[in-house]
């Protein structure tokens, strides 16, 4: 059997085939890591019909002859422009593709000025749209960097108390989720309690957690560079009556949300089914953002489950099922799992219980 990198790189070569392009130069990280294998924080991979070449610098050398076993690696001792003229002219490139989304105007100038016979072409999207129906590998890691998160989220509810900052409250998650075995977090840790829960992004604060809070937690652990993204509202020591009805609807619309997901429906219809539950509740208006998107090696990727996005689902896709009520001056209520879409519907890569925890 093949290895996956050049499963995948045999499977880009046929995407840049059918745009005619007979080079394509990936700049973007996690499109570099997808293609090569390579996870060093910069170098260029330049993909032809017959080669793919890792161009970075001496640092990493050792570390890209040994992840990146496909490809030739060119380390580069001088400038980068330089090598990469030499390395077009030797391939007699004409053209180049590039990530438009990603290389700087900086740098498409240089290219300008320094490949004077290579025609630059933008393109936008190529390896994301590859990228967004996963392998059996990307599954599993993504399944791991799941199964980390949730334990940190079981292991905080065991030690969360009043008083404890936000701060405090995102340090214990993301300590717990690098000694077992994550990488960094996925993203910056959200802890909102009370009335910063109404801030969809609401990075933790020195705020201090008060008895009678709802607190928004979503985080997400990286396993071998995959991520995982999740959150629960949770209550601490008491609820109210307005606090669990907000609650039940966000659940429920998640839970219609779930029951849609399946290969052949689209994304917009996902975010339609619990967007059209809080519209009918009367509270459309306070669901201020998509409903889900994809997760792999970013944590926000393609495909996005929002209104008017018509991308078809698959099997193997990863993505979250997000919806959230967020009420100015009172706070609000998230509830987010990743899934991965199956032949006939979804699996939930965070099963943690949705019923309404009182901490
Ligand atoms: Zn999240
Ligand atoms: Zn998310």
């Amino acid at each position: 059997m093949k290895d996956l990198q050049q499963q995948r790189l045999e499977r880009f070569r046929e995407i840049l085939a059918k745009e005619g392009l007979e080079a394509f130069l990936v700049s973007k990280p996690e499109n570099r890591r997808y293609l090569s294998g390579f996870t060093g924080s910069s170098g260029f991979l330049l993909i032809t019909p017959q080669e793919a070449v890792l161009l970075t610098d001496g640092r990493y050398e050792q570390q890209a002859c040994q992840e990146a076993p496909d490809c030739r690696i060119l380390i580069y001792k001088g400038e980068f422009l330089e090598a990469f003229r030499e390395t077009c002219s030797d391939l007699q490139i004409r053209e180049l593709g590039f990530e438009k989304d990603h290389l700087t105007y900086y740098m498409f100038e240089q290219f300008e000025k320094n490949l004077a016979k290579v025609k630059l072409r933008p393109l936008s999207g190529l390896v994301e749209g590859l990228r967004m129906v996963k392998d059996q590998e990307e599954i599993r890691l993504i399944q791991e960097a799941a199964v980390i998160t949730c334990a940190a989220f079981w292991y905080l509810l065991g030690v969360l108390e009043e008083g404890q900052s936000e701060q405090e409250v995102a340090a214990i998650l993301e300590f717990f989720m690098r000694k077992n075995r994550g990488g960094p977090p996925a993203f910056e840790t959200i802890v909102a309690a009370g009335e910063r829960g109404a801030l969809p992004h609401g990075v933790a604060t020195d705020q201090k957690l008060r008895r009678g809070q709802m607190v928004v937690l979503d985080l997400g652990a990286r396993y071998q560079g995959y991520a995982a993204d999740f959150t629960r509202t949770v209550c601490l020591r008491r609820v109210d009556r307005r606090q669990r009805e907000i609650y039940e609807l966000v659940r429920e619309a998640q839970g219609r949300a779930l029951e849609v997901i399946r290969p052949g429906v689209t994304a917009s219809e996902v975010d339609g089914a619990a967007r059209s539950f809080l519209q009918e509740a009367g509270y459309g208006e306070f669901f201020t953002h998509a409903l889900g998107h994809g997760v792999g090696l970013s944590v926000h990727e393609e495909p996005r489950l929002a209104p008017g996005q018509e991308v078809v689902l698959e099997p193997g896709m990863v993505v979250t099922v997000e919806p959230g009520l967020y009420l100015p001056g009172w706070g609000g209520v998230r509830i987010e799992d990743t899934v991965v879409v199956t032949e006939t519907g979804c699996e939930v890569l965070t099963p943690v219980t949705k019923d309404l925890l009182i901490v």
